[in-house]
């Protein structure tokens, strides 16, 4: 454990992890300076909005801010926007940034997030297309949304979490969705082969053309916008604009030219410690080592990034380690409020409890009867039981789970 001195903190990535990073360490006792420098040049934000409040309109660049200004102001952090770094010499303990100007550090934090994974396929000139949009930052968001119109052809290619909401978004808009999917269901990374099922069905009633096991083979373009998206075996989809969810890709380009990273993400410890004692990493970016599921995992959530940040403010300012949480995450889509606790890779059985034709269910994983995850839709209180009783190791009788005359809370026992 390391302790706070008249030492200068250096957070480089003002996300949600470098935004909670900043302030956690001001809060828990870090007395030198910190500085949040980022490529954006908005107040750190919440991203999650993006493709479901703010792109429909219903909330704007203010409310989604993660705090005030005068929050950093009070704390004394100093802000760096539009400002992005493109080395790090940790013998020289400074990081260069693009406009060719370095700054010191004596602990840095690397909060960089990723980036959208771009569309690969045939006929898609070098530099992408003006109608070929992809989602992580505001003015990603902003760009889809004065392209979006009542009866304008989007087709979204992806079916993950964010395909899935920007179609729902695109149709609360009036637009006319197609979205594709190369696997042969949505959600296949994420989620077991019910709540996808679930989820197609939801917007397939909602209008989306929603087909999977569709391969995206090519565009045609006129001008510098693509006209149509062609899929193998020869269809052609007319579209106005195209938006691409495909995953994401880490920034860790510097971290790597230093050895800290490798291409999957920068691996981090318990206390969200990189291999050099004077560099901590937190969110999106990390390759973290998961006691509780016993591998490495990159984990891509708010509340993973939050919670790297605060162990890593901990660290920092000699503090015990704050409690940690298994893995959860949400998704709002139409009127269904999605959240996932804990992660189903590995599941032997999948049990439903309620019903998915009344748009309220619980979806349990099982392996034995030991509980691996729960993905509950517009369920709360069952999420939030399930998820502390995973934290803890969960034994599930499962034989009566999709009972629910029986109270949940009966039939799920910490192991
Ligand atoms: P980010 O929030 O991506 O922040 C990284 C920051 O670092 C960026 O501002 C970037 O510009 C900056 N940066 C990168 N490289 C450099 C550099 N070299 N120099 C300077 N700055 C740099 N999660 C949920 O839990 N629930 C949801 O419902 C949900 N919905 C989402 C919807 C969308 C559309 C998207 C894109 C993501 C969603 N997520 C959701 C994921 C969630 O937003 C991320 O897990 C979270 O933002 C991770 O925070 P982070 O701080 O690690 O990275």
């Amino acid at each position: 454990m390391e302790t706070s001195n008249n030492m200068n903190l250096l957070i480089v990535g003002a996300g949600h992890a470098g935004s909670e990073l900043a302030v956690a360490a001001r809060n828990g006792g870090w007395t030198g300076g910190i500085t949040l420098l980022g490529e954006e040049t908005a107040l750190p934000y919440h991203r999650p909005p993006l493709s479901k409040a703010y792109l429909t309109g219903k909330s704007d660049a203010e409310a989604i801010a993660l705090r005030p200004r005068s929050v950093y102001e009070s704390a004394n952090i100093d802000l760096r926007f539009g400002a992005r770094m493109e080395a790090i010499d940790r013998v020289g303990h400074r990081i260069s940034l693009a406009d060719g100007s370095s700054l010191p550090y004596d602990k840095l934090a690397l909060c960089t997030g990723g980036r959208p994974r771009p569309l690969a396929c045939a006929g898609l000139p070098g530099i992408g297309a003006a109608n070929l949009l992809y989602l992580r930052t505001m003015g990603d968001a902003d760009a889809i949304r004065a392209r979006l119109r009542e009866g304008s052809r989007l087709v979204v290619i992806g079916g993950g979490y964010v395909g899935l909401e920007v179609a729902a978004s695109a149709r609360a808009l009036g637009a006319h969705v197609t979205l594709l999917e190369a696997q042969p269901r949505v959600l296949a990374r994420v989620a077991g082969a019910e709540v996808s099922a679930f989820y197609e069905a939801v917007h397939r009633e909602a209008g989306v053309d929603l087909r999977t096991g569709v391969m995206v083979e090519g565009v045609e373009m006129a001008g510098d916008e693509i006209a149509s998206v062609l899929c193998a075996g020869g269809e052609r989809l007319p579209a106005d604009l195209v938006v691409a969810g495909l995953g994401m890709l880490v920034n860790v380009e510097a971290a790597r030219a230093a050895g800290l990273a490798q291409e999957g993400g920068i691996p981090v410890d318990e206390f969200s410690c990189t291999v050099d004692p004077d560099i901590v990493a937190a969110g999106d970016c990390t390759l973290q080592q998961s006691a509780h599921y016993r591998r490495e995992l990159r984990l891509e959530s708010v509340p993973n990034a939050l919670e790297q940040a605060r162990v890593a403010a901990a660290w920092l300012c000699g503090k015990p380690k704050p409690p940690t949480a298994i893995p959860w995450f949400w998704s709002d889509q139409y009127d269904l409020k999605l959240q996932m606790a804990g992660l189903s890779q590995g599941h032997e059985r999948c049990i439903l409890r309620g019903d998915p034709a009344k748009r309220s269910f619980s979806a349990f994983y099982l392996h034995g009867d030991r509980l691996l995850a729960v993905d509950a839709v517009n369920r709360p209180a069952e999420f939030m039981l399930a998820k502390k009783l995973l934290g803890q190791g969960c034994i599930a009788h499962s034989e009566r789970l999709s009972d629910e005359t029986v109270p949940l809370k009966e039939l799920l026992t910490s192991a």
